[in-house]
């Protein structure tokens, strides 16, 4: 019904067209054309963006051999300008060609036949059939696929009769009986494709797989290619660029360096909560030694919660007594409440009251409990009212 200039010249840009039919598509005008530029969304590549007479085409979809420009609003000629979106359809060119080639490299170098497709806003994505992959078998298979993007080869289509097709050396058998649209990556690939391609292979630019994850029992791979995989490359060459500026070493050294600096920050950490555990231990003989009865309550000044249940634990240790100690982190403040064995009172009930004082969430066990609230609540406020419930 609607002639498909992109199968002659994906490269052609603007178009004239008689308006055949008037539908409507999710409430919005919809207009079927005698010819049209548009590739409508199908084989895993999405649809062209553009207008019809200046007015924006939000969404081109199939409907059987018809193909629906979907309109922003109406277009009342029955004689249609349209212009598509270069910059998205050239994008989608290079994507799908590189699919097209890193498809039949996974196949020359690691036996992967591609199970699906998907070309996404960002990335795209192949399934292939393979349960493992080594970053070296990864490397060969990009290597493979590159090396035919730098020859430079022609990339050609044709419509082949079903009587003919059993010539072709398909890299999959086609999904669609009758006349096949073949692509052929000269003397490398060929696939039945209705997609859109770039003319030569060099125009790909390069072709790059970001990483995988299981699916299916298969691999999936992300991957992109020409001004995505430049994009790529800008992106994350300014996060290791940024990184060894900061700290003063090569880029190649990061690893190394992030990760010595990952060992550091785990032992000053260990060695930071023996210092409080220590700390505590004399702190606690201060406080018990001026504790008016078995209560003993503070709030710690720029302290976190390891260090107010460091000196709760300390200050019970020194005989019978109920530890109230408040601390606040960077976002939030914290209640540790500990008390000895011999004082019986079971301190759950309590942290319950506690922590809705707080806007927070409390629990433990009987004789030691944890709340952490809203970093504004008034610790001592909190810590005042503990203790005339308390009553010890
Ligand atoms: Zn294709």
């Amino acid at each position: 019904m609607t002639k498909r200039l992109y199968f002659e010249d994906p490269y052609r840009t603007e178009f004239e067209a008689r308006v055949l039919d008037r539908r409507t598509a999710g409430g919005r005008p919809a207009l079927v054309l005698d010819q049209t530029c548009f590739y409508p969304e199908s084989g895993g590549q999405p649809f062209d963006l553009g207008s019809l007479n200046g007015v924006e085409v939000v969404e081109v979809v199939e409907d059987a051999e018809a193909i629906l420009h979907v309109l922003k609003s109406q277009v009342e000629a029955d004689a249609v300008k349209g212009r598509i979106e270069w910059k998205r359809r050239f994008d989608h060119m290079q994507q799908h060609t590189g699919q097209h080639i890193l498809s039949q490299a996974f196949v020359e170098v690691l036996k992967g036949e591609t199970k699906s497709f998907h070309l996404g806003g960002d990335s795209s994505t192949l399934e292939i059939g393979i349960g493992t992959v080594s970053d070296e078998s990864l490397e060969r298979v990009e290597g493979r696929a590159n090396q035919v993007v730098f020859e430079d080869r022609p990339v050609k289509t044709r419509f082949v009769p079903p009587d003919r097709i059993a010539e072709v050396p398909l890299r999959r058998p086609p999904k669609v009986e009758g006349v096949i649209r073949v692509v052929e990556v000269e003397g490398f690939d060929w696939s039945a494709c209705g997609g859109t391609h770039v003319g030569r292979t060099g125009e790909i630019g390069l072709i790059k797989v970001m990483g995988w994850e299981r699916i299916r029992g298969n691999l999936r791979f992300g991957f992109v290619c020409g001004a995505r995989a430049l994009a790529e490359f800008q992106a994350r060459n300014r996060v290791v660029r940024d990184l060894a500026g900061k700290f003063n070493i090569q880029a190649g050294d990061v690893p190394v360096f992030v990760e010595r600096l990952g060992a550091e920050a785990k032992e000053s950490k260990r060695r930071l909560k023996k210092l409080e555990e220590t700390l505590a231990g004399y702190e606690a003989g201060e406080f018990v030694a001026k504790a008016e009865g078995r209560l003993v309550k503070t709030v710690l000044a720029e302290r976190g919660p390891d260090a107010a249940r460091a000196l709760a634990l300390a200050v019970i240790r020194k005989g019978e007594f109920i530890a109230l100690i408040g601390a606040r982190s960077e976002s939030r403040s914290h209640l540790v409440m500990a008390r000895s064995e011999s004082i019986g009172v079971d301190l759950r009930p309590l942290a319950a009251e506690l922590a809705s004082l707080m806007n927070g969430k409390g629990g433990g066990s009987p004789s030691l409990v944890e709340i952490a609230g809203d970093l504004s609540a008034d610790l001592d406020a909190v810590l005042l009212a503990a203790a005339a419930k308390l009553k010890i």
